[in-house]
């Protein structure tokens, strides 16, 4: 469920105060406070993933800008501002709408009533289309496949109330053509019924024209229309990964109170979580304990500067390449030039303004992810690789052990060389993503999914145990081999294998691993498109 939280009706009564405050006093610094409040809220919006109250407040936020670049407009004219308090009150008046169901979700599961599958994630998405549409039975098909809840709606249906859909697709009648009318109007009352949703529209025109008007009226993603289904589901699917990313998380390092509060101020109305420390000193032991994203750093603190701490910082390897952002009075060129050349990425002066600081911040975090990611993650399924799912089972492991339960499985495509040699080595590739696609969608954001090799997987399952793993493993086992592979004008079928090993029996990474392999192997043996589980009578030494 999406629904609005208490953090954000908060910001949205500063919001309104201070709108109120602008048309009391028609002061231009409380024009400014009022346009700083539009830009934080839009910015939490999306990162809460309501797509739809993120556009309507961008959009009040531009006719903001507009009047914010001479100070000789304000007080703007009654017209104008009644033009604001009426866009205004309409997007608070959606935020409200939201904000019942979050409460009523909370009852649900405060009575512990809320006996949902943890199997099971929150993934309805509304097709929208004329009934028989064939795309729309091709797709509910496949998405179900990859464990979303799929329903087809109808042009002029009313989708049922409940949970949120995640994603909403739009199937047009023509392919290739101009939405009609109808279905732009359709879209606009999709909208503003599901603001957190996404919306996609397919077979869109490649014409300026269509785009915008189907932007206005509400689709976050227009598909070309020689896209295809893969290409599509593989958007969903990225999607869902995108939701399930954490917070940005920065580290402030600063010996002044109030330059902390203010940079600490200016993130959080940007949804950006921080820590700050006041003393250099505390820099590496802060840096393990919270995991920053990106650090803020003073230039002039007791003991050392910002610039022989980033050094420091450096020396360390896993901090090679984290962001480091210079706040500082130093106005001085040569300077700046200096702290840079030694291992910071930006300088920014103090006192800086809060949305550039932002920016700035979220900027850089967003190409460290993207840098980190494309050294852990495959291309192909853009599952985890090889070294970053051994990383990952150790962690999990460790969380575990002592007592808990882990189960490491195994999976290695049957026959695969045999794909590759009669339908070729791109038809290889679909099966792989399927696979990859289908471990995705089935098990849980927490478990270990991980690309191992070729066309062979790692999965790791917290809190199951051997019995629990092979129940849901064969399910999937036996879903995969009855999944039709497209090729030409007729199907193609896959299976795998699949080798599982449990702690207790196994205790470290690498004994469990080596295990599952050891099953997985047996499973060839015996036949293949079968689960073995690794048996250890005598104990681990
Ligand atoms: P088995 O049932 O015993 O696992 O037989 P197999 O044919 O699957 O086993 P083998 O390990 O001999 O073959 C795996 C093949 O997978 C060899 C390699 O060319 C192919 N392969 C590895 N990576 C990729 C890839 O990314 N894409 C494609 N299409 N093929 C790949
Ligand atoms: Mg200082
Ligand atoms: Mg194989
Ligand atoms: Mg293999």
């Amino acid at each position: 469920m999406h629904a609005v939280s208490h953090s954000l009706i908060a910001l949205a009564k500063t919001l309104d105060l201070r709108w109120q405050n602008y048309r009391s006093s028609g002061g231009f610094d409380q024009f400014i406070e009022f346009t700083l409040s539009l830009n934080g809220l839009t910015e939490h919006l999306r990162q809460q993933n309501l797509p739809g109250l993120a556009s309507a407040c961008q959009e009040l936020e531009n006719r903001a800008l507009a009047s914010l670049t001479d100070h000789t407009l304000h007080p703007l004219s009654d017209e104008q501002a009644e033009a604001i308090s009426q866009q205004l009150s309409v997007m608070l008046q959606l935020l409200h709408r939201h904000e019942a169901p979050a409460i009523a979700a909370k009852r649900i599961s405060d009575t512990g009533d809320d006996k949902r599958d943890p199997w099971i994630r929150q993934r309805k998405v509304l097709i929208v289309s004329h009934p028989g549409h064939a795309w729309r039975t091709a797709l509910i098909e496949q998405l179900s496949f990859y464990g979303f809840r799929p329903h087809g709606i109808d042009w002029d249906e009313t989708p049922e109330a409940g949970e949120e859909p995640l994603a909403i697709i739009i199937v047009p009648d023509r392919e290739n053509s101009s939405y009609p009318q109808h279905a732009l109007d359709a879209l606009q009352q999709l909208r503003a019924r599901h603001v957190a949703s996404y919306i996609y529209c397919l077979s869109v025109p490649p014409s300026l024209e269509a785009i915008v008007n189907l932007q206005r009226a509400g689709a976050n993603v227009c598909i070309p229309a020689e896209d295809q289904l893969s290409d599509i589901l593989s958007r969903i699917l990225d999607l869902v990964e995108s939701r399930e990313q954490e917070i940005h998380r920065v580290l402030i390092v600063e010996d002044s109170k109030t330059a902390t509060a203010h940079v600490q101020r200016a993130l959080e109305l940007h949804g950006i979580d921080s820590r700050a420390i006041n003393t250099p000193l505390s820099l590496l032991q802060a840096c393990a304990d919270y995991r920053p994203h990106a650090i803020l750093m003073d230039m002039y603190m007791p003991f050392c500067t910002g610039v022989e701490a980033t050094r420091a910082l450096r020396q360390i390897a896993e901090h090679q390449s984290i962001p480091v952002i210079y706040l500082s009075g130093e106005t001085d060129i040569g300077q700046q030039v200096e702290a840079l050349r030694l291992g910071g990425d930006q300088f920014l002066t103090k006192p800086a303004n809060p949305i550039i600081l932002s920016a700035v911040v979220k900027t850089k975090i967003d190409r460290y992810r993207e840098m980190l990611r494309s050294g852990r993650h495959d291309g192909l399924t853009g599952l985890l690789n090889h070294t970053a799912a051994k990383e990952q089972l150790e962690h999990m492991l460790r969380r575990a052990l002592p007592a808990g339960h882990l189960t490491v499985a195994m999976l290695d495509i049957d026959r695969f060389k045999s794909i590759n040699d009669n339908y070729g080595h791109p038809v290889g590739d679909q099966v792989i993503r399927s696979l990859a696609w289908l471990l995705r969608g089935r098990l849980r954001n927490t478990d270990l999914v991980g690309r191992y090799g070729g066309e062979e997987f790692v999965v790791a399952l917290g809190g199951v145990d051997a019995g629990q793993a092979m129940t849901l493993l064969d399910r999937i086992r036996e879903d995969f081999s009855r999944l039709p592979h497209a090729h030409g004008h007729e199907a193609l079928y896959a299976s795998f294998s699949c080798g599982i090993a449990a702690l207790p029996a196994y205790t470290t990474g690498s004994s469990l691993i080596e295990a599952a392999d050891e099953a997985l192997l047996q499973a060839k043996r015996d036949g293949r498109n079968r689960l073995v589980v690794a048996n250890r009578h005598r104990p681990e030494h």
